[in-house]
This record gives C-alpha cells, sequence and structure tokens, in this order.
C-alpha cells in the first residue's frame, strides 16, 4: 500500500468501503474517530459529520448574511414575498461552500490494486 498526501496515488481495493461502488472515477477519504475510510461521491456527501459541520457552518453563516442583507426589511416589519427563496438560499450558498470546501480536501487518488506496477 502507498500512501502519501493529498492528491497523490493510494493503492487500495478500488471499491467504496460503504457502498461497494466503483471509486475509479471519484475518491474521497473521510475520517471517522478511529481511521480514515474510502467512500464514493455519494457516500461522502451523506457523511453524517460532515453534514452536520456543513449545516452549522450554513446556520452561523446564513444568519450573518440574512441579517446583513434582509435585516432592515424583517425589522421593518415587511415580509415581501421575495424573501421565501432569498432567505433559503441565503443559507444553501455557504452549506455548499462548506461540503464543497471539504470534498475537495478529501479528494484521493486511488489505483485499483491490479493497475499500475
Ligand atoms: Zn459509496
Amino acid at each position: 500500500m502507498i500512501d502519501q498526501q493529498a492528491g497523490s496515488a493510494v493503492r487500495t481495493p478500488a471499491e467504496c468501503e460503504r457502498c461497494g461502488k466503483s471509486l475509479e472515477r471519484s475518491t474521497f477519504e473521510v475520517r471517522t474517530a478511529d481511521n480514515a475510510r474510502l467512500r464514493c461521491l455519494t457516500c461522502a456527501l451523506t457523511f453524517w459529520p460532515l453534514v452536520r459541520r456543513s449545516a452549522i457552518v450554513a446556520l452561523i453563516v446564513g444568519t450573518i448574511l440574512t441579517t446583513i442583507n434582509q435585516g432592515n426589511i424583517i425589522l421593518g416589519g415587511d415580509f415581501p414575498a421575495s424573501l421565501y427563496w432569498k432567505i433559503p438560499l441565503t443559507y444553501a450558498v455557504p452549506y455548499c461552500v462548506a461540503t464543497t470546501g471539504a470534498l475537495l480536501n478529501s479528494r484521493r487518488l486511488v489505483q485499483s490494486a491490479e493497475g499500475t506496477a
């Protein structure tokens, strides 16, 4: 097994450790309390610690941005219909940014065991 820094080659069985899907297209290393595991994109996106962390970031940043951008309108007692899509979008953006950053940092290049020698 060759295990080096992010972006370098890792020789492992090329299957997601959760669902068994082939990891030839995309591989992500998720860290649990005891060790790191290789996952496909779908399993990495549904990895609970990542979802929880991104949700916390979205809650904090989304609240700050909503306050900055829409606070005067909300405190003024007015709630126009456009806020029904603007506010959820304000929370969705930091969630996507946090999730994308975490996935890009956990991305790994995997070579199958029967690959190049
Ligand atoms: Zn998977």
